[in-house]
């Protein structure tokens, strides 16, 4: 197998990225098969890494960071802007080997979405400030709070939105002179790859590499001594395994976990008005979403009304192979995530709850795809409910009192995102201060912007991403005094 790290820059006066010529550069034929799980096609092979290929990474990466943090900040903010512009160019292609291994389509919230997403987080982190505070300035004492690089970043990232999440660890960590090495997901490594390849086109050697491997990777990634801060975005079983094998060498960690986010629906909503907000909020990405909408609490007075309205947005929306430009909702992305959906649906079912609709998977066909799924009349305890279902099934809990739905929306131990929907700002803002959530949206669900920071509550993690917090998160605070 050649080597898995992937730090070669594109020759870009003969590499015109092309969906083959991107493939080929990340591809080696004695390496794991991907495979499509839109058609169970293989997509590419891929070389899994070792603990030898991790500690070589790392040693690169830490023999490169010196010079890379010298750089005056303007020249990494102008190579973060070339990035961006080499994503843009590559645009078509990655999105192509984003949505065969991936699985979401093209259009709608998903494949193109995603790209576009990595050069905007790119151009927006390149453009943000971090200025020097002065604390204390009284005549006697001079501090100020600086910024310095962490040092190395190992930067580990989930299956769902592979290319996005690799740009928010990566982006602000190059930006503060760190230097990085990416471990992608082994469900998703192409893709991450190729984006490196395409982001190594412009960055100088060694400042960015990638090792693509399973979860032993990551471990070796998490707990090595030349790794100064991780970037951690994937389940809150994971997470608790890096706090741990982190320990050791006292490492910086920012952990975006796992997350079962509630919306609240207040009686005085209009249902038709709401019902696509809330069934996006829901179902982007086909619901593999961390801060996707997991569980809807509707006041009785209008629950019959958005329920239908829901059934009528789902009924809607295609959903089938992500080349296909029409589809808008693709597959599970893998076997595993696919059997969850179909467990939990069916232990609802066993319960007596009323499948509006899908809940009725074509066996036969192939890939993983699991139907558009809204769930009624389900108590809160049901599993649907109280586990994170990452996928298209939606359980829409019935309340009589706000204090109830509160209650039911804070009775989880994970707490990344929320939400309220109300025609009156006000009684939706009280609501919102009394949710146990990292982020609470009114009237929308799950949006993120790369300046507004992002991070979870409870065991959905701790430390910030996204604009000037997020560039805090992969720095060393320092105080000169004096
Ligand atoms: P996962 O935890 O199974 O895997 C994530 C990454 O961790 C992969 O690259 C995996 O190889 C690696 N890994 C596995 N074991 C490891 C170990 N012991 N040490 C270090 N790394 C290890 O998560 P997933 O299934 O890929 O992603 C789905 C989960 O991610 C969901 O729970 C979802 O809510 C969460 N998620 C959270 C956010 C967020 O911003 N909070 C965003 C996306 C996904």
């Amino acid at each position: 197998m050649t080597t898995p790290t992937v730090a070669t820059p594109v020759d870009t006066a003969s590499d015109t990225p092309t969906y083959e010529r991107l493939l080929t550069a990340v591809t080696d034929p004695d390496g794991r098969e991907v495979l499509d799980p839109a058609t169970g096609e293989v997509v590419g092979r891929v070389a899994f890494g070792s603990a030898a290929d991790v500690d070589r990474a790392v040693a690169t990466a830490r023999a490169a960071q010196p010079a890379w943090a010298a750089r005056a900040d303007s020249e990494r903010i102008d190579l973060l802007l070339k990035a961006a512009d080499a994503i843009d160019a590559a645009a078509e292609p990655l999105a192509e080997l984003l949505s065969r291994e991936q699985g979401k389509p093209l259009n709608g919230p998903n494949a193109r979405f995603e790209v576009g997403a990595c050069s905007a987080w790119l151009r927006a982190t390149a453009a943000t400030e971090l200025p020097v505070e002065t604390v204390v300035d009284d005549g006697d004492t001079h501090a100020e709070l600086h910024y310095r690089p962490v040092g190395v970043v190992g930067a580990i990232g989930p299956w769902n939105w592979p290319m996005m999440i690799t740009i928010w660890q990566v982006a602000p960590a190059l930006r503060m002179g760190n230097t990085v090495v990416v471990k992608p997901s082994e469900h998703t490594p192409l893709s991450v790859l190729a984006l490196l390849h395409v982001l190594n086109g412009v960055l100088p050697a060694d400042v960015l590499t990638g090792v693509a491997g399973e979860g032993d990777v990551g471990a070796r990634l998490s707990s090595h001594a030349g790794v100064d801060k991780v970037m951690f975005t994937g389940s809150t079983a994971t997470g608790q395994a890096i706090i741990k094998s982190s320990a050791e060498t006292v490492k910086r960690l920012t952990l975006e976990l796992g997350g079962n986010d509630a919306g609240i629906v207040l009686p005085d909503v209009d249902p038709k008005a709401i019902a696509e907000g809330l069934f996006w909020g829901a179902f982007i990405n086909t619901g593999q979403t961390c801060a996707a909408l997991k569980r809807l609490y509707v006041h009785t007075d209008v629950y019959d009304e958005v329920c239908a309205a829901l059934v009528e947005v789902a009924k809607a929306m295609p959903m089938g192979r992500g080349l296909d430009e029409q589809n808008v909702l693709g597959p599970l992305q893998n076997r595993a995530q696919y059997e969850i959906v179909a467990r939990l649906v069916e232990a609802a079912r066993d319960s007596g709850a009323t499948i509006l609709t899908g809940g009725d998977p074509d066996t036969d066909a192939p890939g993983h795809f699991y139907p558009t799924t809204l769930v009624a009349d389900i108590d809160d305890q049901n599993p649907l409910v109280a586990e994170e279902q990452f996928g298209p099934a939606l359980p829409i809990v019935r309340y009589d009192d706000l204090e109830e739905a509160v209650a039911m929306a804070n009775r989880l131990d994970v707490g990344l995102g929320a939400s309220v929907w109300s025609s009156d700002r006000d009684a939706a803002r009280a609501v919102a201060a009394r949710l146990e959530a990292g982020t609470v949206w009114i009237n929308a669900h799950g949006g993120v912007h790369p300046m507004i920071p992002f991070g979870g509550h409870k065991r959905s993690g701790y430390g910030l991403e996204f604009g000037a917090e997020g560039l805090k998160a992969v720095a060393v605070p320092q105080v000169i005094n004096g």
